[in-house]
């Protein structure tokens, strides 16, 4: 079978989307929920763990938490980043606040911190707030 697979930020749900339907707005078969385009999505641990090790398509996640000057301030930016690569790379926000454990399973020191998975494992990481262009130059080469 062809096609990528990408995990469904909603429900979990791994999907097979063909390649050539990757730019045509493909949605989870089990909720509906979009899998490519739009904002960035919030993803839980057990989520983010999933899509990290199965998908097809590279995924760049956010670590934030709200209580967090420099995150909030890049929220938009991320957004901006996300659209700019869609069908390149799925962008994803996880809030520390609300998934402590994923402070220690990452070993991240300090937020905002970015992490791109691809082909099962991390890539590479960069801490602190970027503007979205310097967001989509950092993932053109996963
Ligand atoms: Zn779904």
């Amino acid at each position: 079978m062809s096609g990528k697979k990408l995990t469904c930020f909603n429900c979990g749900q791994v999907n097979r989307v063909p390649e050539d339907k990757l730019m045509s707005g493909p949605k989870c078969g089990t909720c509906g929920a979009r899998l490519i385009g739009g904002k960035a999505a919030e993803v839980d641990l057990k989520t983010l763990q999933k899509a990290a090790r199965t998908d097809d398509l590279p995924v760049v996640v956010d670590f934030w938490a709200p209580w967090c000057g420099p995150c909030r301030s890049m929220a938009p930016e991320f957004s901006k980043a996300a659209q700019a690569l869609a069908g390149k790379a799925r962008l994803v926000k996880l809030n520390t606040q609300d998934n402590p454990k994923s402070v220690q399973t990452y070993g991240i020191r300090g937020i905002p911190t970015m992490i791109a998975f691809a082909g099962g494992q991390e890539k590479k990481r960069k801490s602190g707030a970027m503007p979205s262009t310097a967001i989509i130059d950092w993932a053109q080469d996963l």
